[in-house]
């Protein structure tokens, strides 16, 4: 059973006094989400294009970017791990759409990248995307909650030069930001294991863009059947009525399953991302 199957676990989680500190929300709670049974899945196909060829334009100016990401997951993932095989997400996924993307598509050249350096199961997570899209001079912020994943993100990570933090993602965003270099992308991916994640984000979306309005800042959302996240897009839309909102539809991998589709709400898109959204959406009408 996976996260959007199951009800959020109640076990007390333990943090360091420094995480506590910084993230009373969690406390008391048991952070249960974890990627490896969701990584390549059709809502990773989406997100992750979106991502790569955001990144590959940005990186075309000859000018330093930072690229801050507010939950970070492992970084890298085995496709053949008994929780990946378990979901067969990824089957669903990455293995159904990936022939349908350019040979040239910057998304499509990462993954070869990963087979190559990593093996042939091997899947990149964003920060790895990230890191693979980066130049030297460039900066990545990582920040990972839970433990496990930390660790093993740090392991993945370090040696490219990436600054990790065992924080939570949002309040590191809020303290980092403008960031040096000003110019960049976050990425905003939580699990929305925290019921009042959907209240949250807009709010925190909204202090960061004040302090840095060039910032591009991608916020990821699950559509499940019961929409729980349209009072929070209706608020971004408001507030942001310039981004790029970019959703697509899915039939659910299997019987129980909520998640129907994936939202992608993206303030000050890099030129030619719109154009890019589209070429996604035709990818994914295939399974729709
Ligand atoms: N962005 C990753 C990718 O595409 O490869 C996947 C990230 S996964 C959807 C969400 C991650 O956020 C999980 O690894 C979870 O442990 C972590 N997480 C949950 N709450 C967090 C918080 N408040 N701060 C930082 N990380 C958090």
């Amino acid at each position: 059973m996976t996260f959007w199957e199951r009800a959020p676990a109640g076990a007390l989680f333990h943090v360091t006094a420094i995480v506590r500190a910084a993230v009373p929300r969690y406390l008391g709670r048991m952070l249960s989400y974890q990627h490896i049974y969701h990584a390549g899945n059709l809502a990773d196909v989406h997100k992750h294009a979106l991502l790569a060829q955001a990144l590959a334009y940005m990186t075309r100016k000859d000018k330093p970017l930072s690229y801050i990401e507010t939950h970070a997951g492992r970084g890298l993932y085995r496709l053949d791990a008994d929780e990946a095989l378990k979901t067969g997400e990824a089957a669903q996924g990455i293995a159904r759409l990936e022939a349908g993307l350019a040979a040239d598509h910057p998304y499509r050249q990462r993954l070869a990248e990963v087979r190559a350096r990593y093996g042939e199961a091997a899947y990149p997570g964003s920060p790895l995307l990230a890191a693979l899209s980066l130049r030297e001079g460039d900066t990545l912020h990582l920040a990972e909650l839970h433990p496990q994943e930390f660790r093993a993100l740090e392991a993945v990570l370090r040696p490219w030069g990436a600054h990790i933090h065992h924080s939570d993602g949002l309040a590191l965003a809020q303290a980092i930001c403008p960031p040096t270099p000003r110019r960049g992308l976050m990425l905003i991916d939580p699990s929305y294991e925290v019921k009042d994640d959907y209240a949250t984000i807009p709010k925190v979306i909204s202090a960061i863009a004040r302090k840095w309005n060039v910032g591009v800042i991608c916020l990821w959302y699950p559509i499940l059947a019961a929409a729980p996240h349209e009072p929070m897009l209706a608020v971004l839309v408001r507030a942001f009525p310039g981004a790029l909102h970019h959703e697509v539809g899915f039939a659910p991998v299997r019987g129980g399953h909520g998640l129907v589709g994936s939202g992608m709400f993206i303030i000050n898109p890099p030129y030619g991302l719109a154009a890019e959204a589209e070429a996604v959406s035709a990818l994914f009408a295939r399974v729709a």
